[in-house]
């Protein structure tokens, strides 16, 4: 479980984060929610350490993690995919793949790749084409892939569905759901596409200039037509 409290963020004199508190459960997606400013993908950046909070803490099963710096966090089961799918593209996609596992402080075998395969056929077939080739929707599958290299408990996704077709996001969700079920993995999902989010996510978190306005079961928000018209733009 990933505990976050009392966190706040600054960019000099613009605040990001006020004081957020809320927890992200084993085997469940959370949702983070709001309007483009919100904070969203700050939050994200403290946790992982990118960003340094100047007040708060944050827990993942038990272990402080403020204060540890961003390349230790793997080794802590906290895996961060950051909006924007950089894969390398001269490289194969099962050298992108295989970068995901180093993190993690241990040899890559034969076993993780494999695990990463069965959940994206598509990497499967392509495993030895440059990244160059892949679509958007490839791409996050390598990104997201990339990051189960290193076996996360935690996984933090910023965006995933960004530029993609419906039916390609509804894929990657219905994925990411698959995945929270069947490896006890926990998401921390953050997205401007709250419908979609909602529609997948366990729990929802909405956030509006850097402070938690709501904070419930994804159903409960979803069926808040006060909230989803103030801050969720459906
Ligand atoms: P978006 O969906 O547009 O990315 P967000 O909810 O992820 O929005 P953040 O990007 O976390 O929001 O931004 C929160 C606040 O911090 C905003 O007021 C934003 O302008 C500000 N901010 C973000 N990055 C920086 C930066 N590098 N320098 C200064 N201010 C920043």
């Amino acid at each position: 479980m990933l505990t976050i409290s009392e966190l706040s963020a600054a960019y000099g004199p613009v605040r990001a984060l006020d004081r957020v508190s809320f927890t992200a459960e084993r085997g469940r997606v959370t949702a983070v929610l709001g309007a483009n400013g919100a904070g969203k993908t700050t939050l994200l950046r403290t946790v992982s350490g990118l960003h340094r909070a100047d007040g708060g803490t944050v827990e993942l099963d038990g272990h402080r993690l403020d204060q540890v710096p961003a390349d230790r966090m793997p080794g802590l089961g906290l895996a961060h995919v950051p909006e924007g799918r950089g894969v390398i593209t001269e490289l194969t996609v099962e050298e992108n793949l295989r970068l995901g596992g180093l993190g993690r402080g241990r040899r890559v075998d034969g076993a993780d790749l494999e695990r990463v395969y069965e959940l994206f056929p598509v990497l499967a077939d392509r495993r030895a084409a440059t990244a160059h080739v892949l679509s958007g929707g490839e791409r996050q599958m390598l990104v997201i892939g990339r990051a189960l290299m290193a076996r996360p408990t935690m996984l933090l996704l910023d965006e995933p569905s960004l530029g993609l077709a419906p039916r390609i996001v509804g894929q990657i969700f219905e994925l990411l759901r698959g995945l929270v079920e069947s490896e006890s993995l926990s998401v921390l999902l953050v997205e401007q596409n709250a419908r979609s989010a909602l529609s997948i996510a366990h729990r929802g978190v909405v956030l509006n200039l850097g402070r938690v306005v709501a904070d419930d079961d994804a159903a409960t928000l979803a069926a808040d037509d006060q909230l989803r018209h103030a801050y969720l733009g459906f």
